[in-house]
């Protein structure tokens, strides 16, 4: 698999230089976001939802050429005996799982979509030759806590780079900064408690994003202390 090494300050400009193209305010403040909007209008990528497994490994994928995929019709009403259908998928196409619009979950899902447009944007040479034609995102390629880069495979060295471009696209650094002093008059760094939540959990709804990839982001850009316990917690984007 090909693979290019890029830094965490590579992989923000990457996603900042996008933004700025796709609409540069969001540098500066957050705004209400429609992905699929992104996917439609500036990636010019078809998209569509499917049952992608009965179990909800895999939270979505990318083609790279006309490929296929086994589709679970039922996902995870699946009884012994359904089996999954072959569905064609043409070149270029992003699909969401079912349960990441079904779960009442937003910012997972739109952590997913761009986490998919980001693998177009990087990825081609990596996924040319991909089986199927498909790229498939596993669930746990969604961690946003790894234990040590000593040791990881190419494969999650790319996982983490559409992940570093998606945090910091849907939370650019501006923005969160502006927000966060805004909020806390201060730049000091607080602290995850049960005081604090709510607070993120609104930033994380004005920046479209999950309560844990909010989490991320801001302890990421030093402004959020997490403690171990609470780690365990938001280890999913
Ligand atoms: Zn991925």
């Amino acid at each position: 698999m090909i693979y290019y090494k890029l830094s965490p300050t590579q992989l923000e400009a990457k996603a900042e230089e996008v933004l700025q193209d796709f609409d540069s305010e969001r540098l500066q403040k957050p705004k209400p976001l429609d992905v699929y909007d992104f996917v439609d209008f500036y990636m010019h990528l078809p998209y569509d939802w499917m049952n992608i497994t009965p179990d909800q490994s895999v939270l979505g994928f990318s083609a790279f050429n006309d490929g296929y995929w086994w589709e679970w019709k039922n996902g995870t009403d699946w009884k012994n005996g359904d089996l999954p259908v072959k569905t064609e998928i043409k070149n270029g196409t992003i699909i969401i799982d079912n349960s990441l619009i079904n779960g009442n979950n937003r910012g997972r899902e739109n952590f997913t979509v761009i986490h998919e447009c980001f693998h177009q944007l990087l990825h081609q040479k990596s996924f040319s030759r991909a089986r199927h034609g498909i790229h498939q995102c596993n669930t746990k390629d969604f961690y946003a806590t790894l234990p040590s880069t000593n040791g990881w495979s190419t494969r999650a060295k790319i996982e983490w780079q559409a992940n570093a471009c998606t945090t910091a696209f849907l939370m650019p650094r501006n923005a969160v900064n502006n927000v966060f002093q805004e909020t806390f008059h201060s730049n000091n760094k607080v602290i995850l408690r049960n005081n604090t939540r709510p607070i993120i959990e609104k930033m994380a709804h004005d920046f479209n994003s999950s309560y844990a990839a909010m989490c991320y982001r801001l302890n990421k850009l030093d402004l959020l202390t997490i403690s171990n316990n609470n780690l365990k917690s938001i280890y999913n984007f």
